[in-house]
């Protein structure tokens, strides 16, 4: 009997599913691929012709009208452009939603994803709201993360197929949490580039070319991301006076916003960190850690959009 259970249960994890993809840009594209090349039936479908054509040859199904790409999938796979995107593509198609899964990799906020859950619940659809962590290049590829969130039931059913695109990463039940993680780690990644193009700016007028700045800094940067879990443990734990952290007042950015000003840049990209070390230096924490910057940002000052 148990034998017989644990059977069923390989076999719907590796079993040739019904997959449909609405959406083939840069990334939809790429999913579609990794789909087919698992061997899994696959309807395509794309509001603009003349995408299709590469995956057909590899064997999926081009589909009329995104209604009949999603009556051919048990998964549907939705790689459109954002929240509204999704809803003029689904909506005309809705009450052909009821008992498939939904995994939308498209970016939204946690605010649309859960929106679009509760959408999809009502309609009898299980909803997976999907957030990947990598360019079109490194789908399928060893780097590659996706993060997932919302019926965890349809994401264990469909794992097989999603782990195709990469590591895959399940966040917790509410429809958002992947989206969130997703544009939290987003933030670090923007907030880093700015950095890299502020010191481009400030070596250019020496005739230091980006490029060989950038074969400098890639390495550098690299060797300070050993500094998260440092930071991590700091404000996991509340102490922002553990000995052997780097202090607040030693790290004043003076020198940089002055040296960025005297080669004519903008300082606002290194500004924007010195005003959240010189809020807590104010605050009389001058001799706390660097991470304290952290509590900075966790009472803001004013919102920027
Ligand atoms: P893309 O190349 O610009 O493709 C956008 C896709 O959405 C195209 O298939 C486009 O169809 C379709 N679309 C846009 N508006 C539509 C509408 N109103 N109705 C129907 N279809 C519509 O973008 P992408 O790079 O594939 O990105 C797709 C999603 O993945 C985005 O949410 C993006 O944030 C996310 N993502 C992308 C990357 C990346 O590196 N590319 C990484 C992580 C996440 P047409 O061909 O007809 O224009």
């Amino acid at each position: 009997m148990n034998q017989d259970k644990n059977c069923e249960e390989r076999k719907m994890q590796t079993d040739p599913e019904r997959v449909s993809v609405l959406g083939l840009g840069a990334m939809g594209g790429v999913l579609a691929a990794a789909v087919v090349k698992a061997g899994h039936r696959t309807t395509i479908w794309n509001r603009s012709a003349g995408r299709a054509d590469g995956l057909v040859a590899a064997g999926a199904i081009e589909a009329g009208t995104a209604a009949e790409a999603v009556r051919a999938g048990e998964l549907v796979v939705v790689c459109l452009f954002d929240h509204a995107s999704i809803h003029e593509v689904l909506d005309p198609v809705a009450a052909d939603l009821a008992g498939r899964t939904i995994v939308n990799v498209t970016t939204t906020t946690p605010a649309q994803a859960r929106e679009l859950a509760g959408w999809a619940e009502r309609l009898g659809a299980r909803y997976v709201d999907g957030g990947i962590m990598a360019v079109p290049e490194m789908i399928g590829g060893p780097d590659s993360l996706v993060l997932y969130s919302g019926a965890q039931e349809a994401f264990d059913r469909h794992r097989h197929v999603l782990d195709r695109w990469g590591r895959s990463e399940f966040q917790g039940s509410d429809a958002g949490l992947a989206s969130l993680v997703d544009l939290a780690m987003l933030a670090g990644m923007y907030v880093m580039f700015a950095g890299f193009l502020h010191g481009a700016a400030m070596v250019a007028p020496a005739g230091i070319p980006a490029r060989r700045f950038a074969a400098l800094s890639a390495p550098w940067l690299t060797a300070m991301t050993t500094a998260f879990d440092g930071y991590a443990e700091v404000i996991d734990g509340g102490d922002y006076t553990v000995p052997g952290q780097q202090t607040l007042v030693f790290s004043d950015l003076g020198d940089i916003v002055d040296a960025s000003v005297a080669q004519g840049v903008d300082p606002s990209a290194v500004a924007m960190v010195q005003q959240l070390i010189r809020r807590q230096i104010d605050a009389g924490y001058g001799a706390d850690g660097f991470a304290r910057i952290y509590e900075s940002l966790r009472s803001p000052a004013a919102a920027v959009r």
